[in-house]
């Protein structure tokens, strides 16, 4: 783990002030690193390093095992023996990597497989695959939306929704998070321009669920689209693990559904799935899918065989929302406000940042690894943790952690409800 080194940190900063004038475009560059008080004051602790695959706990670069409560590695199937199996077998096989985009020297057979798996499985109609989940909104919204459109969006979306909005050229217009009678107001006042309603169905740092069935009605009422990024919920919600879309019943009523192959699947790598010429479309004019070269082999067979687990494995997913469930109870009756709303997601909210890293690097050295989250991931009132739950987690691990977030509520009192 790197650890804050103050020499450096002050030789940078004085390098900072020394080098980037005013008129220098790198200006800001300096700006940055003089007013980066998390390094000044020494609780700078993000890029941790650690040098194994995601587990209930891992061995960091410093030697010590930490229980790890923030990894979106929800089916724990990052080692699991299939999986990597696969993976081997796929670079044997195919080599290392395809060294083109899709439309030309990229498609091999095992990604038009992956495709009509990944298409039979959401029970759409088909499928398109992108290189990041993050490139897979660029790719999605970009194709769909120009300018003129409009995206209406919850305040609370990733990040990759909103710059896929902004590289489309559409306006966007903003609701608060979950008000979907702002989000009707927002359809009135646009009556009679082409509107996409964008949204996510499990909010990756609140862990809050879209009403997706009320969404739809809406777009039905307004005459809009609907896009929903499911990235957090395929493999954990759903009977099937289909995600929120089959947990609230409206698979066929959602226009383009996304997901990443970075969380459940833990590989890398999204895809967009909706009807065959929507799909063809996107395949044909989105730029994050034609001018970006085309997954690995060893991710995709690595999808492949945790979708296979996803298929024959239920247990995993009911053994998720047990542990979340278990944690959150456990984290309330110690008073700390973590709700929990149902997912593997369990925010314990700080309501500000300085004091959400400075527990981070606490917990860091109890052997408790969380996400501390601020700005300009959620706003400042909602700044804490953001844990997360997998179905590989041992209930020692669990607590054990319990233990160290009784102690820090012990010794500091902060994170009341
Ligand atoms: N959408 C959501 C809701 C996400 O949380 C993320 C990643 N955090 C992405 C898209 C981007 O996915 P990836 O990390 O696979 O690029």
């Amino acid at each position: 783990m790197q650890v804050a080194d103050l020499p450096a940190i002050e030789a940078r900063i004085k390098r900072a002030q020394d080098d980037y004038l005013d008129d220098d475009l790198f200006n800001r560059v300096g700006r940055y690193f003089r007013a980066d008080s998390m390094r000044i004051g020494g609780i700078y602790g993000l890029y941790p390093e650690f040098n194994c695959a995601q587990e209930s706990s891992i061995t960091f670069t410093d030697q010590r095992k930490r229980v790890l409560l923030g990894t979106n590695s929800y089916l724990g199937a990052a080692s699991h023996p299939s999986v990597v199996n696969a993976a081997l077998r796929a670079i044997q096989r195919y080599g290392s990597g395809c060294s083109g985009s899709p439309l030309l020297n990229g498609t091999l057979d095992i990604h038009n497989l992956l495709e009509d798996e990944l298409a039979a499985f959401l029970g759409c109609e088909a499928v398109a695959l992108c290189s990041t989940g993050y490139q897979t909104n660029l790719a999605g919204l970009s194709a769909l939306l120009q300018q003129g459109d409009v995206a209406i969006m919850d305040a609370r979306n990733h990040r990759s929704l909103f710059d896929g909005v902004k590289l489309s050229g559409a306006d966007c217009l903003i609701h608060r998070h979950a008000d979907l009678d702002h989000m009707e107001r927002l359809l009135q006042r646009t009556r009679g321009r082409r509107r996409m309603i964008v949204t996510d169905s499990l909010f990756s740092m609140e862990g809050t669920i879209a009403d997706l069935r009320r969404i739809c009605d809406l777009a039905e009422t307004y005459g809009a689209r609907v896009f929903v990024d499911e990235s957090h919920a395929v493999g954990v919600l759903g009977e099937t693990g289909r995600g929120v879309c089959e947990l609230q019943g409206v698979s066929e009523r959602v226009d383009v559904i996304m997901g990443t192959f970075s969380k459940s699947f833990a590989a890398l790598g999204g895809f967009l799935a909706g009807r065959e010429e929507v799909i063809d479309y996107i395949k044909h004019n989105a730029g994050g899918h034609i001018f970006s070269a085309s997954l690995p082999p060893s991710v995709i067979e690595t999808v492949r065989a945790v979708l296979e687990l996803i298929r024959n494995e239920p247990e995993r997913r009911a053994g998720i929302l047990e542990r979340a469930r278990y944690m959150a109870n456990a984290l309330q009756e110690m008073g700390y406000n973590a709700p929990y709303y149902g997912s593997q997601i369990v925010p314990v909210i700080f309501g500000n940042y300085t004091l959400a890293l400075a527990a981070y690097k606490r917990f860091m050295d109890h052997g408790v690894y969380v996400n501390p989250v601020g700005p300009p991931a959620v706003p400042e009132e909602a700044s804490g943790f953001r844990t997360s739950y997998i179905a590989t987690h041992s209930w020692d691990d669990l607590n054990r952690a319990l233990e160290v977030f009784q102690k820090h509520r012990r010794d500091f009192g902060y994170g009341d409800r």
